[in-house]
């Protein structure tokens, strides 16, 4: 098995094969992953939590949800939920405008950077950044639709298993975010960690 390590705040890509799996794991816990996948060989084709959750009828991954594509191929099977269904499909990615939204002035880390690097280096320049699911992100709908982001309950070791349903290229990125927002939090207070990729 191979393993690729993602340095806090970081983010990288990474090849799948059709029928393969991979797991995405928070090796110390409350850590946010930005999860992205592209077709291989089309990366116009890209993974739409929002299509997907007219198959899924859930705003939450679950195990045996099949995650598609904006063309609404098939992409991806959530196997196995090793996090207690603490994920999120509706949060876009953090980006340098959302850190100035929240008073951040000065230049910040950020998911949609780690993606666009992350990309750039297999060779694609990409101009959208697409909705990612947020594994490991405890954002949750109140009964009169607000959201809400209580402290990050995901335990140390927790992780999610997903099958390829075609060649893919996945991105995930470790968020960087490290605001203290009242009432909005997405990591562990302590700030960011790493994630571990693990490849079959
Ligand atoms: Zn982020």
């Amino acid at each position: 098995m191979a393993t690729i390590d993602i340095p806090a705040r970081s983010g990288r890509a990474f090849r799948v094969a059709e029928g393969k799996r991979f797991r995405i794991v928070t090796p110390k816990g409350k850590q946010a992953a930005d999860f992205f996948a592209y077709a291989a060989d089309n990366v116009g084709e890209w993974l739409s939590p929002m299509h997907s959750w007219v198959t899924t009828r859930s705003v939450r991954p679950r195990p045996g949800d099949i995650l598609i594509s904006r063309y609404r191929r098939p992409m991806l099977e959530l196997t196995e939920d090793g996090a207690g269904g603490v994920h999120d499909m509706m949060i876009a990615a953090c980006d340098q405008a959302r850190y100035e939204h929240f008073g951040h002035a000065a230049a910040h880390a950020s998911c949609s950077e780690n993606l666009r690097n992350a990309m750039q280096r297999c060779g694609h320049t990409i101009d959208v950044i697409p909705q990612p699911i947020n594994f490991f992100t405890n954002t949750q709908v109140s009964p009169a639709g607000e959201l809400l982001s209580p402290p990050n309950p995901v335990p140390p070791g927790a992780y999610v298993e997903l099958k390829a349903l075609m060649d893919l290229i996945c991105v995930v990125s470790s968020c960087p975010f490290d605001l203290q927002i009242p009432g909005w939090t997405i990591n562990d207070a302590g700030g960011p960690t790493e994630l571990t990729i693990e490849l079959q």
